[in-house]
């Protein structure tokens, strides 16, 4: 099994290169950002507890996204491995998700840390609001998700990299040569 968590600020191309890993190297895909925002449309009563926790921009409390994490991981058959993607976004989901793949006799092989400018970032997410709408890319949202990020989120790279598992891959480019890095520093 080879388990990649796809790491980068918000706009760095996480959902975009997750599903080219999906499509091209037949990997599975868990995204708890898009998990989460399917329990909100659907009005579950998880759902109806994070819905306003994201929109702000603010993380999602650990035990829940550890929740779905588990059971989008338990549903997922017959793939070579998996991309997590925007998850693990705090040190507690980090280790959390190092236990879960222990006691299936896994691992994380590598942490894809994609970097972009802050600029381009701001810029993307800006455009995507526009095409997609979606309730946390307005510009205060967006201030709190980076702050988020800076915050809880930095410390994950840290932690890979204390298990010599971080690759850093530039994230700026089109998205096919964005993807070729990714398989280049991977091997998948
Ligand atoms: P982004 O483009 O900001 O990386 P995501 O779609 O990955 O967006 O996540 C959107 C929101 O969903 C986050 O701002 C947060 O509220 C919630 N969320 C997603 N994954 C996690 C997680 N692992 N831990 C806590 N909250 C999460």
């Amino acid at each position: 099994m080879s388990h990649i968590v796809l790491f980068g600020p918000p706009g760095a191309g996480k959902g975009t290169q997750s599903a080219m890993l999906k499509t091209e190297a037949g990997l599975g895909h868990i995204s708890t950002g898009d998990a989460l925002r399917a329990e909100v449309a659907a009005g579950t009563p998880l759902g109806k507890e994070v819905g306003a926790v994201m929109a702000s921009g603010a993380l999602v409390s650990d035990d829940l996204v550890i929740g779905v994490l588990k059971s989008r991981l338990e549903s997922l058959n017959g793939v070579k491995g998996v991309v997590f993607d925007g998850f693990p976004r705090t040190v507690a989901q980090a280790q959390a998700l190092d236990q879960m793949l222990a006691s299936r006799n896994e691992s994380v092989a590598a942490m894809v840390s994609l970097v972009v400018d802050k600029e381009e970032l701001i810029e993307r997410l800006l455009k995507r609001a526009e095409a997609e709408g979606r309730a946390d890319d307005t510009r205060e949202s967006i201030a709190k998700r980076f702050d988020e990020y800076q915050a809880k989120t930095l410390p994950v790279a840290d932690y890979y990299r204390g298990q010599n598992k971080l690759v850093e891959v530039n994230g700026s480019g089109s998205v096919e040569e964005v993807f070729q890095r990714i398989r280049q520093a991977t091997g998948v």
